[in-house]
């Protein structure tokens, strides 16, 4: 999958993904961008012909979206992640934190109405969130590849926007960090999920019935489930 960041100078960011399992052309606006998802070898002249034919909408639907202020009194507190701030003596944003607690520590005088400030408190975030995950997730992943013998050649764990897992044909499966801050059922779920596609690279039938196997539940209701999951603080 290959990435691009485009800074256009009337719709600002946008991160395009070529993807080979993308059947079409497929937007969507967030808080820090507008993301797109197209299938590989698209032309930079079909990019550039949807941006001026969807580009305002998208703009107006991103103008929408409530940008989560965080400020003193924000926190995370989810199963494996949780994270509060504080202030300390010392000037800038530092993060600081052990088993899956963080603290995101403030000097005296720090702006939370700047949007550079909101900007470092989120980078900050990111990286807390993706010190747990690559905590967490690489050691579960091979505990239930081993319970289920289904093996992957390869993990990686990054920071996505579209996916919450991938398994390419290699057998590289790539995990979200943010799947550290889903409960651990949901986490199952995909790294189960993933496996699955290390034995058959698609969604057919045989698919569906061999998650549905190892899930021990019904797998439509955990996708449900995780359709409806939103993170938007990184
Ligand atoms: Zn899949």
């Amino acid at each position: 999958m290959e990435k691009r960041e485009i800074s256009h100078p009337l719709l600002g960011k946008i991160i395009v993904t070529y993807n080979e399992r993308a059947r079409k052309i497929i937007m969507r606006a967030r808080f820090d961008a507008i993301y797109v998802t197209l299938p590989p070898y698209t032309p930079d002249k079909e990019l550039e012909r949807i941006l001026a034919k969807y580009g305002e909408r998208l703009k107006l639907d991103q103008e929408k979206i409530p940008y989560e202020r965080i400020d003193r009194n924000y926190r995370i507190e989810t199963e494996h992640f949780a994270l509060h701030l504080e202030e300390t003596k010392a000037p800038g944003i530092t993060i600081n934190g052990k088993n899956g607690a963080y603290t995101l520590l403030y000097g005296p005088g720090t702006d939370f109405c700047s949007k550079e400030t909101q900007q470092t408190l989120r980078r900050g975030i990111t990286a807390a969130v993706q010190h747990r995950a690559k905590e967490i997730l690489p050691p579960r992943l091979l505990q239930l590849s081993g319970q289920h013998n289904l093996h992957c050649k390869k993990i990686t764990v990054r920071n996505t926007s579209t996916h919450w897992g991938s398994c390419s044909s290699s057998g590289t499966i790539s995990l979200s960090i943010k799947l550290a801050l889903l409960p651990q059922h949901l986490i199952d779920y995909v790294i189960l999920h993933e496996l699955c596609h290390t034995v058959e690279m698609n969604h057919s039938p045989r698919f569906w019935a061999l998650l549905d196997r190892l899930c021990g539940t019904g797998s439509k209701r955990l996708r449900a489930e995780l359709k409806e999951q939103k993170i938007t603080v990184i």
